[in-house]
């Protein structure tokens, strides 16, 4: 390579002294919770499949039954040769799932979000973005041109001072908030944050990636668990979450749907979802309507045996290890999610916990700047761990930590 491209060889050489390299490791075996890493049996507490989805034979299957209907592509953007009658079917179901008039299905919850808020906000508006909001809400808010403001992290406080300050410099304000925070695993002040956007005259989107199919009693997400369901607020999340598939979504009153059928770049000038994950991402919408069909009848389904998972992980984590004489200083984060963190000083030490856990049969990410602000281990939880692999992980950790 030429001189005017040595400058990537110093980059990576600078990421490896820092302890921030990474690369992809490939896991063998249908997606699962235990999976074959190295040619290792692993436990996994690395993935997003909060509901054990992903493997699911009703997913596999109508999959492969939309494959065999319409080929493998869908052959063109959604407004010229790309629209088929499955995705439709997707975005009413979402729009049922979500308690909202009307949703748009994107190729990924990193575009949806990237096209919804360049459609929304331009360079006369203001947007207030949670300092640890996902990338995708970031590139976003820098992608539409819009004045954007970091607030800290859930300080409703400080969304107000801004608010004050800045709101009638802007024509349009866009708040924007996950609501499961994806590197953290804490809520978003979802109802404080609601009433400032009604009182400030501001749109508010909330990012749902980590929440569908997790919160709620019907597994809609954060706006049910917070009792806000009918309230002006656009709200968006994956389909490759909880739900197993590939894919974003958008969900809102007709109009603003219509209008980013419009203007929404990232959704115009793509290529329509594949048959496969429209097909997919239906079925695992329709075994969640199921489980809450079933309820009644005593079945224990999937969310509920996740939360079960959640409950037990975090008290016995509590319980089993010992903050004051630990070997390792660690700081377990506020969690109100399948993810659970494990906060350690630096992100060597980080690399050495997730190895050595690696060496166990477990596989935990370990999250390391630039992603976080601190280095930490992140345990995700599914519906389809097993008690004694949750018992496994605490007895690790234990022995690692004190
Ligand atoms: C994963 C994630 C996304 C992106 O969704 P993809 O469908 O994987 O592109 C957006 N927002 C948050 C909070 C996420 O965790």
């Amino acid at each position: 390579m030429s001189n005017s491209y040595r400058w990537i060889d110093e980059a990576l050489t600078a990421i490896h002294r820092a302890n921030w390299y990474r690369s992809p490791k490939s896991l063998v075996g249908r997606a699962d919770a235990v999976m074959q890493l190295d040619g290792k049996s692993v436990i996994n507490f690395a993935s997003n499949d909060y509901l054990g989805l992903a493997g699911d034979e009703r997913l596999i299957q109508a999959a492969i039954a939309a494959t065999q209907k319409y080929g493998t592509g869908s052959t063109g953007s959604r407004l010229i040769t790309g629209h088929r009658e499955l995705h439709q079917d997707l975005e009413r179901a979402i729009a049922q799932l979500k308690q909202t008039e009307d949703a748009i299905v994107f190729s990924s919850g990193y575009l949806a979000n990237l096209g919804t808020i360049a459609a929304l906000v331009g360079k006369r508006d203001l947007i207030l973005s949670d300092q640890y909001n996902h990338s995708s809400l970031r590139n976003g808010a820098i992608l539409s041109g819009a004045t954007l403001r970091d607030y800290a992290h859930c300080n409703v406080g400080n969304v107000r001072e801004i608010l004050q300050q800045q709101r009638d410099r802007h024509r349009r304000c866009l708040i924007l908030t996950d609501s499961i925070f994806s590197m953290d695993g804490d809520l978003c002040p979802l109802p404080q944050l609601l009433d400032l956007a009604d009182e400030f005259d501001s749109m508010l989107l909330v990012d749902d990636a980590h929440a569908t199919g997790v919160l709620g009693v019907n597994g809609s997400g954060s706006i049910e668990h917070f009792g806000c369901t009918g309230r002006s607020i656009i709200q968006m999340g994956t389909l490759s979450k909880a739900l197993g598939s590939l894919g974003g979504y958008v969900a809102g009153s007709a109009s603003l749907i219509d209008f980013l059928r419009n203007r929404a770049a990232s959704w115009i000038y793509t290529t329509g979802l594949s048959p496969a994950d429209t097909a997919a991402a239906l079925a695992a919408i329709r075994v969640i309507a199921q489980d809450r069909d079933s309820r009644r009848e005593c079945f224990t389904n999937r969310r509920e045996t996740l939360w079960q998972n959640v409950n037990w992980l975090k008290q016995t984590l509590v319980q089993t290890l010992n903050n004051h004489n630990s070997r390792i200083p660690y700081t377990l984060l506020p969690s109100h999610s399948p993810i659970l963190c494990l906060q350690v000083d630096r992100p060597s030490t980080v690399l050495q916990i997730g190895h050595t856990l690696l060496q166990q049969g477990l596989f935990v990410s370990a999250i390391r700047p630039p992603t976080v602000p601190t280095s930490r281990l992140r345990i995700t939880l599914m519906a389809t761990h097993q008690p004694a692999q949750l018992a496994q992980l605490v007895e690790s950790l234990h022995r690692i930590f004190s």
